[in-house]
């Protein structure tokens, strides 16, 4: 097959030429560093299939075109899908795949150093430490053992986290659409209902994934029911929280401590370097404007592990579709509506 390679970050370039190696020669990258798009996708011209990442946009018109050019397959170098409309892949005969679990612990992990380097102060204690400052004023932090810990989504990161969680000695109360009585028992945790979790909890953290139904499940209503001070976490996707709401929250001291590694702008933002230019994008210059908020550009996931397993399912998919096979992590043919 060929394969353009949307969105393509030096990071990823050696496990993917190395996934592809595996794959004895059956397939031909092309590495385009653009963001798939309306305008971009001319470039996969020729190409079989396009491997996408997570600011690409497959919308109605992309996949209009991308099935008019003759392409057939779509395959994600990520877990989550909500940058493709699927409905209209299936509708145009476009089959779509992700990688359903690349490193949960990668994700997981991130959270907890967004956590602990929020509560700790790292980053401020490491910035006053090489000016020579060794005060210890302001650094004050809190035990993490014995506080409540809210986890929102309870699936393979969100299990992970409340793992590391209770290992902390935290309590772990959950929220999930579909909750898992297994998991609950096997750390102690509890489900509870949305409001309980917010009105109980120290520590809120997010690993649901971003649909209709939890687009801004963090908004206004939603920061006035949390305990004044609140540790806010979204390693998951930026449009489950409402930036604004969070702004708020930050300023009258509602939200104490905000970590984020995804949001809702990110998009043609997260990747790319603008330390030269003068940002347009007031929301995320006033959220670094705060002391008590760390942001990651969606690096959650960035470990060799990760990138390894991304790379190898990635493939995986190419080459069942290319051997005429179904793979399992197709997306178009679970997807009912
Ligand atoms: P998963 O599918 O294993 O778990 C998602 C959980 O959310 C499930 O338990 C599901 O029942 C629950 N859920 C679904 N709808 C819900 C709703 N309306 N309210 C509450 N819970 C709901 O997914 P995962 O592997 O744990 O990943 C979670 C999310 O993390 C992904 O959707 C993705 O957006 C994000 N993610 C981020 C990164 C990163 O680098 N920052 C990397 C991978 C995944």
């Amino acid at each position: 097959m060929n394969i353009a390679v949307f969105d393509t970050h030096e990071f990823e370039r050696k496990p993917l030429m190395e996934a592809c190696e595996h794959a004895n020669g059956k397939h031909q990258l092309s590495f385009f560093e653009a963001n798939l798009n309306e305008k971009t996708i001319e470039l996969a011209q020729g190409s079989d299939a396009l491997a996408i990442f997570v600011n690409d946009t497959a919308s109605l018109p992309v996949l209009e075109r991308w099935a008019a050019i003759g392409g057939r397959y779509i395959a994600l170098r990520a877990a989550g899908y909500n940058n493709v409309d699927l409905q209209a892949a299936k509708r145009l005969g476009i089959r779509v795949a992700n990688v359903p679990s690349y490193s949960p612990h990668a994700v997981a992990e991130h959270t907890i150093a967004l956590m602990l380097a929020l509560n700790r102060k790292l980053i401020r204690a490491n910035t006053r430490v090489r000016d020579f400052n060794f005060s210890l004023n302001g650094l004050v932090g809190f035990d993490m053992s014995g506080k409540t810990a809210g986890i929102i989504g309870t699936g393979k990161i969100g299990q992970i986290t409340a793992k590391i969680l209770d290992g902390f000695g935290c309590k772990v109360l959950c929220y999930d659409a579909y909750p898992n009585a297994a998991f609950a028992e096997r750390y102690g945790a509890q489900y509870v209902d949305m409001e309980t979790l917010c009105r109980q909890s120290d520590i809120i953290t997010l690993h649901a994934p971003l649909v209709p139904e939890t687009k801004y499940l963090i908004n206004e209503e939603r920061i006035m029911q949390m305990k004044r001070g609140v540790m806010l976490i979204n390693t998951s996707r930026g449009g489950l929280v409402n930036t604004k709401a969070v702004i708020n929250g930050l300023k009258s001291g509602q939200i104490g401590y905000l970590g984020l590694d995804v949001y809702e702008l990110e998009q043609g933002l997260f990747f790319h370097d603008f330390s030269d230019t003068v940002l347009q994008d007031d929301m995320i210059t006033r959220l670094l404007s705060f002391p008590n908020v760390l942001i990651t550009s969606h690096q959650a996931f960035l470990t060799e592990t990760a990138l390894k397993n991304i790379a190898d399912t990635t493939f995986y998919n190419l080459d069942c579709w290319a051997a005429g096979k179904e793979t399992e992590n197709e997306l178009t043919s679970k997807f009912n509506s």
